[in-house]
């Protein structure tokens, strides 16, 4: 195995546990190659940690054994695997939920490969390929483990500086799309159907909250909706609902889950509209929300304009508040893995301050327990979701 130092100066927070390997670390990486591992080294020759370079834009590699001792082959891999499903023991039984991330890259031991399970359904996104080289073993270890129904692959590979994103299905029968099941609510589920599956399961503790709100009657306005999985969680509260979102598609996917809850759509409205542009119409119709929900991506292009989560969620709030009833919850959600909770609520009070308004924290949630996170790698702590009722 290539032996590979640490620049001189750098090296203290590999020996205290950082799991990622950062750019521009190492002291000679020019023929370094994707899937590689290396034996990490101080400037001095200690050995640091055994790692696989997987060269993702979050890090040109990982660490996956502080044990000099241990072999790196397809039984380790295999291994982590089986650990992190039988991590998962409690979500196999739990009722009324059959949707779950079965292993979560670097908090499961492995950065670049993530395994969800929907409905006895497989979903394996590998980020790199340095980890699909290992593709047989784990498509038969889930095999062997889960007796799935199917199995669907997906691979984000960056390929001459662009994400490529494609999507296969490796094992078994099956029609898209297919229900699964949180908290006793249905939801509409494609895995081969582009990037996006129509669920996200890091969002189940929003859901969970929404869904128990016993607002019989609120009104509820669901910014960038997509499948407009809060839409019917809040509509469960017995809300009213209003989706928003720019994709035409949004309409047919929330009308499916709504369907599938025997929910009459007739209640909840959806319109397929830039989101800026809404609030800005409701603002002048006067429309007044109980709960605004805002859960925009890191990044969006909408005819020549950019939306960066980073720069614009101010706006958005700022846009938000006056649509807000008495007593009415914004509930803001940023998953940008460079943006901490911290920067987040700054951000957010920065914002309300300016404007003149005085607000309370209702709470703040994060990724479910199945997201596992390793203590080397904080990023991975990505979703933030914070509620506050305007005061007065
Ligand atoms: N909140 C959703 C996930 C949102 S995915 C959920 O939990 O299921 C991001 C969505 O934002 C996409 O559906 C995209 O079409 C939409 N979007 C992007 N830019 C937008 C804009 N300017 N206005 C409205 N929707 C937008």
């Amino acid at each position: 195995m290539e032996r590979v130092q640490i620049k001189k100066g750098l090296e203290n927070k590999y020996f205290k546990g950082q799991a990622h390997i950062e750019y521009g670390d190492l002291s000679d990486d020019v023929f370094l190659k994707n899937g590689q591992l290396i034996s990490l080294e101080s400037h001095y020759g200690e050995y640091i940690a055994t790692a696989m370079l997987t060269m993702e834009s979050k890090a040109q590699g990982w660490i996956l054994s502080k044990d000099k001792e241990d072999v790196i082959d397809k039984n380790f891999i295999t291994d982590k695997i089986e650990l992190a499903i039988d991590n998962r023991a409690p979500l196999f039984n739990e009722v009324g939920t059959d949707v779950f991330r079965l292993f979560n890259e670097i908090g499961d031991g492995l950065g670049g490969l993530m395994i969800d399970y929907y409905a006895n359904h497989l979903f394996v996104t590998y980020n790199t390929q340095a980890l699909h080289e290992y593709h047989d073993a784990i498509t038969q270890t889930l095999i062997v483990q889960l007796q799935p129904n199917s199995i669907t692959e997906q691979t984000r590979f960056v390929e001459d500086g662009k994400l490529v994103v494609e999507n296969a299905s490796v094992y078994g029968k099956v029609t898209f799309p297919i229900v699964v099941e949180e908290s006793g609510v249905k939801y509409s589920v494609h895995l081969n159907d582009g990037p996006m599956t129509r669920f996200f399961i890091d969002q189940r503790e929003t859901r969970k909250k929404l869904s128990r709100m016993n607002k019989p009657g609120g009104q509820m306005l669901n910014l960038f909706a997509y499948s407009g999985t809060f839409s019917v969680a809040a509509a469960k509260s017995g809300m009213m609902t209003t989706s928003v979102d720019l994709a035409k598609r949004t309409i047919e996917l929330i009308e499916d889950n709504f369907k599938l809850n025997e929910i009459d759509s007739d209640r909840h409205n959806v319109h397929v509209m830039d989101t800026f542009e809404y609030l800005n119409y409701a603002q002048r119709k006067e429309l007044k929300y109980d709960i605004i929900l805002i859960d925009p991506p890191s990044f969006a292009r909408n005819k020549n304009k950019v939306f960066k989560v980073d720069r614009d969620y101010g706006k958005l709030i700022a846009q938000s508040v006056p649509l807000l009833k008495k007593n009415g919850e914004l509930i803001l959600s940023q998953n940008s893995e460079t943006f901490t909770l911290n920067q987040f609520k700054a951000q957010i009070d920065n914002t309300l301050k300016k404007l003149g308004y005085h607000y309370t924290l209702i709470d703040v949630k994060g990724l479910p327990k199945d997201f596992k996170v390793s203590s080397g790698y904080k990023n991975g702590k990505y979703l933030k979701v914070v509620t506050i009722t305007i005061n007065g």
